[in-house]
């Protein structure tokens, strides 16, 4: 299969393909690891005019401490992210579910940036961000402006971004002392993609779970917080009583998706399953 014709530009600066972006208008459309937008091409499901490559753009491709938490560039790979010690140190959710994308192949080319600004309904990323609070910087004519993670995925393949506006760099606040993390999912066995997936960060004040965030990603139409399962731990023991009562209610509120591969109800069940599985190993993290 062939994409249909577009011009191609390789900018090398972010002021540059920002300038593009706005200069193309909507026919145009940015690259970064081409693993979702190649094959939209292909399958002609997307026909930009213009692809403006951020490949060649060194200054979107970083892990760095900022702030007590870190700065992670737009284009830094899935690989990067699994094998950063910084990364894997601080936010093992988050190396636990870049080293789960698909395959080597894909992790070398597939970046945070593009993971999130598609919004796959089974992207992993998107629950992490949730879970971690992250912060979200984009760039387009109106300057530069951040924005929480909460509220960036409104829907399947939708975000906050404007079209005119190249996502930058990603935010990880600090985790208080005593926090552990988790990411745990259930794959589809070709693609890998999470048929549902969860992030759990938990911080604990003796045995008590004194703050808990859950990110849910590819049960509904788009990654959720499970707000009702947070509260239902928040300020209790970390027994395993209460993680299986907090986790029961972890699909609270999510519309879910039932297809090919999984019913909603199997979701709902799923949805259930795994945040017992991220609650309890985030808690073995935390202590
Ligand atoms: C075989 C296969 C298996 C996969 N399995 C999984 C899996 O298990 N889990 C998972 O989460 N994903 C999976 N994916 C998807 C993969 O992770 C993609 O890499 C990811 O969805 C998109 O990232 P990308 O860098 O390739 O972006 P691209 O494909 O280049 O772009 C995707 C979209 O985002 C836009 N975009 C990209 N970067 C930016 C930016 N910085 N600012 C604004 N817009 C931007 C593009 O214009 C495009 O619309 C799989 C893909 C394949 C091909």
């Amino acid at each position: 299969m062939y994409p249909g014709s577009f011009q191609y530009s390789a900018p090398s600066s972010l002021a540059e393909a920002r300038g593009l972006l706005a200069t193309l208008g909507p026919d145009a459309k940015v690259l970064a690891g081409g693993h979702s937008l190649i094959p939209m091409m292909k399958l002609r499901l997307a026909e930009p005019a213009h692809l403006i490559d951020l490949g060649r753009i060194p200054e979107l491709s970083y892990v760095r401490e900022a702030g007590g938490g870190l700065a992670i560039g737009a284009m830094t790979t899935y690989h990067q992210l699994e094998t950063s010690p910084l990364v894997r140190d601080r936010y093992p959710a988050l190396a636990d579910a870049a080293s789960q994308v698909a395959d080597i192949q894909v992790r070398n080319k597939g970046t945070i940036g593009g993971s999130l600004a598609h919004a796959d309904p089974g992207a992993d990323l998107p629950s992490v961000m949730l879970a971690l609070e992250a912060t979200l910087t984009s760039t387009g004519p109106g300057g530069q402006r951040t924005s929480d993670a909460d509220g960036f995925f409104q829907g399947p393949f939708t975000t906050g971004l404007e079209p005119d506006e190249i996502l930058s760099e990603i935010g990880l606040p600090a985790l208080p002392a005593n926090t552990g993390g988790a990411y745990k999912k259930f794959a589809n066995k070709a693609s890998h993609f999470a048929i549902v997936g969860v992030t759990a960060i938990v911080t604990l004040a003796g045995n008590t779970c004194r703050r808990v965030r859950i990110g849910v990603t590819g049960a509904g139409a788009n990654a959720s917080r499970a707000r009702a399962a947070e509260a239902a731990l928040e300020g209790r023991e970390a027994t395993d009583d209460n993680v299986d009562r907090a986790a029961a209610q972890a699909g609270e509120g999510i519309d879910f998706l039932g297809d090919i591969h999984a019913s909603e109800e199997f979701r709902a069940h799923l949805v259930q399953v795994f945040a017992r599985r991220a609650l309890q190993e985030a808690v073995a993290r935390a202590r």
